[in-house]
């Protein structure tokens, strides 16, 4: 008889964005006539940019024409948006990555969830508290966390790195010694970054122990200060310890498009094999490539028009971000992150829980964020706000709490 991996049943429910629809669901049946304002959700809203849409267009014509077709695409994904990526978002800014070291994917959430699959399940990891939740629960999945203990909102076995006001929201180097460890800057929920001698920090940690990083830079597109690292391997070192991941879903709205990849440098290591032939034989086996029309898009975001056009989007989030930080901060409100990030992270007033504070602004102002709580136990008497709405809408909803 079959038997199932039982590491899913120790999962706790995640019931943080359903929750949320079902409080805001009830509210509006009882109160039909109230105009809602959603900053709680986690994903773009413009559309994509015409550069990229004349790229589909152009791949899909030649998709339509025998001599242009193409079938599988390279499993690493096509040389042509992996020397974009080499040439745009490395060799610009001083870093060598050779575009075999360049793993194209559907997506940053798979590969984050996936890289696992080349590590032993007795690793033990290290992550932010509060976190993106799949870093944890892919490693859950995996057997690698332990059990669940419900009371503590915490796995047995996970070393958990708080968050907090009291450390600028950035990790401190763990008591204990993990062998994984995931890092995300610009981070999500909390909207902070780290410096370049911050995150050195971390890399020469991680040599010294031997711990391999998972670098999620999801949202490099976002920094707009000086001083922050957009890669990882900005820092010395960084190449025989770190893994990068990034996405195409926050710089250029390719959330239901679908494109991310993963940096391998060979230099990393685990004696004497090499990293990056271990993911490129995963990659190889499971995954039959992103889509040739998508990987087309993607080169389109490096072009001229395409940069010109994806700047001006993510320009677009982060004047929201400023409004909903300025005008938080100005109504007395303890704010961090929308500096080099699209969240904010708020300190919930008068100690509320992040829920009181949730059902608080729903009932009030009629404004929907999300519960800092959902993302990990520091997160409690925290709230986020996201930067992806209208500009009208985000206004409105900072001139409604301003009012409070
Ligand atoms: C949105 C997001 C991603 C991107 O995921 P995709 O699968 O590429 O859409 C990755 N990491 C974090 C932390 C995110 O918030």
């Amino acid at each position: 008889m079959f038997k199932i991996n039982e590491n899913y049943l120790k999962l706790p429910g995640s019931y943080l964005f359903s929750t949320i629809a079902k409080k805001v669901n009830a509210y509006t049946a009882a109160n039909p006539d109230k105009k809602i304002i959603r900053l709680g959700i986690g994903d773009v809203t413009l559309p994509l940019a015409p550069a990229v849409i004349d790229a589909l267009h152009g791949a899909v014509d030649e998709m339509g024409k025998k001599e242009t077709f193409r079938g599988y695409a390279p499993d690493l994904g096509y040389e042509f948006l992996r020397s974009a990526i080499a040439e745009h978002d490395y060799r610009a800014r001083g870093v060598e990555i050779a575009i075999d070291e360049i793993f194209i994917s559907d997506g940053a959430k798979s590969d984050s969830g996936n890289i696992g699959d080349i590590f032993a399940t007795d690793n033990r990891i290290a992550v932010c508290d509060p976190v993106y939740p799949v870093y944890v629960d892919t490693n859950a999945m995996a057997g690698r966390t332990g059990d669940y203990i419900a009371a503590e909102e915490r796995w047995s076995n996970v070393i958990y790195m708080p968050c907090t006001e009291e450390n600028g929201f950035a990790p401190q180097l763990p008591d204990e010694e993990p062998d994984i460890i995931y890092l995300c800057f610009p981070n999500n929920p909390t909207g902070s970054t780290v410096t370049k001698p911050e995150l050195q920090k971390w890399v020469d940690y991680a040599n010294r122990i031997g711990a391999v990083i998972i670098y999620d830079a999801a949202y490099e597109a976002y920094i707009s200060e000086e001083n922050i690292p957009h890669s990882i391997y900005e820092c010395d070192g960084a190449k025989t310890c770190a893994i990068e991941m990034r996405s195409f879903s926050k710089n250029a709205g390719f959330t239901g498009v679908r494109l991310g990849f993963t940096v391998i440098p060979k230099a990393l290591r685990a004696g004497d094999v090499q990293l990056n032939s271990l993911w490129a034989r995963r990659h190889g086996t499971k995954f039959n490539g992103a889509p040739y029309i998508v990987q087309r898009a993607g080169e389109a975001v490096y072009s001229e028009e395409g940069q010109r056009q994806t700047k001006e989007m993510v320009a677009f989030y982060m004047n929201n971000a400023k409004v909903i930080r300025e005008g938080l901060a100005a109504a007395g409100y303890s704010v961090s992150g929308g500096v080099n990030a699209p969240y904010i992270w708020l300190k919930t007033p008068e100690g509320m829980t992040s829920w009181q504070f949730f059902d608080y602004l729903l009932e009030t102002v009629n404004v929907v964020g999300t519960p800092g709580s959902g993302f990990g136990p520091s997160g409690e008497g925290y709230f986020r706000l996201t930067a992806f709405g209208t500009y009208e809408n985000t206004l409105e909803a900072i001139e409604r709490i301003k009012k409070l």
